[in-house]
């Protein structure tokens, strides 16, 4: 079969499986089947595929038309411009919380050390680190099978001398400080999650989505413990759900923070607050 027919059949699949971006993710997983680029397919329409491309790809888009992430069937996501190994133990990471990074990117200089609060793949202190130098960096996870993803990202990097991955109950296994935490936690409500589209809902780790029943679990549990672990000035950085910012604002206040900032994101709803840690009021 050509290349142009087989994009055709699958982009009807996934369409009819109401699968949102239908074209886009039907030519992603041509791309991936065929080892090849958007311009190659566009500019070779008549090129034949083999029987065996064929058959990846059919079942590929079965698998998609199921709400099956289109990333745990590449196996893959770019974030901050770097590609992250991903598959189903970790949070895929999210446009948004580019966001984040790039808001700690501005403080970031040399020599600081980082802790990334519920690291999942990695991917925001992989690139804190990617963007910085002579930095290095803690990430930590509950979910051991996420900290191997998160392994296998620093070494596709080159970033494993810079980096160490512990497995911990947020700060339980943690004796040293730090100049900046960062950390995107589960932040949903609970009751919210099962209204997600099917390819969160069902495929993104729970645990990395949950923040129980009012959504602010993992702040107030890292608030109360972060000054502990944070260097006399240092920052606190989070990503949160748009109708967070208040309630981590004063959380961060009454725990001896100061010069708290929220910034938007690209669609003007709130994602980020930070602050400076300036000791127990
Ligand atoms: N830090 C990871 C990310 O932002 C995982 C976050 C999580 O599991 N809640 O993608």
């Amino acid at each position: 079969m050509r290349y142009a027919d087989l994009y055709a059949q699958g982009k009807a699949l996934l369409e009819k499986a109401e699968i949102e971006e239908a074209a886009l993710d039907a030519r992603l997983l041509l791309e991936h089947v065929c080892e090849t680029d958007r311009t190659t397919l566009f500019a070779h329409p008549e090129k034949e595929v083999t029987a065996e491309q064929q058959k990846c790809y059919e079942e590929l888009i079965a698998k998609r038309s199921e709400h099956i992430p289109l990333q745990h069937l590449t196996g893959q996501q770019d974030f901050m411009g770097l590609t992250f190994g991903v598959n189903e133990h970790v949070l895929i990471p999210r446009q948004d919380t580019e966001i984040l990074v790039e808001e700690v990117m501005r403080d970031l200089h040399d020599g600081v050390n980082i802790l990334d609060m519920c690291t999942g793949s990695g991917c925001i202190l992989l690139s804190l680190l990617h963007y910085s130098n002579d930095t290095t960096g803690v990430g930590v996870d509950l979910s051991e099978e996420a900290l191997k993803v998160a392994q296998a990202n620093a070494e596709r990097l080159g970033k494993e001398s810079r980096v160490r991955f512990v497995q911990s109950n947020l700060f339980e296994a943690l004796d040293e400080q730090f100049d900046i935490i960062v950390s995107n936690p589960p932040y949903i409500r609970t009751d919210v999650i099962e209204m997600l589209m099917p390819e969160v809902r069902d495929h993104d780790p729970r645990m990395a989505l949950d923040g129980m029943a009012d959504g602010l679990f993992f702040y107030r549990k890292i608030i109360d413990e972060a000054g502990n672990y944070l260097k006399r000035g240092g920052q606190l950085f989070f990503e949160i759900g748009h109708d967070q910012a208040e309630e981590v604002s004063t959380l961060m206040r009454e725990h001896g923070y100061k010069e708290i900032e929220v910034k938007k994101d690209y669609a003007g709803l709130d994602r980020v607050v930070y602050g400076t840690f300036l000791g127990g009021v």
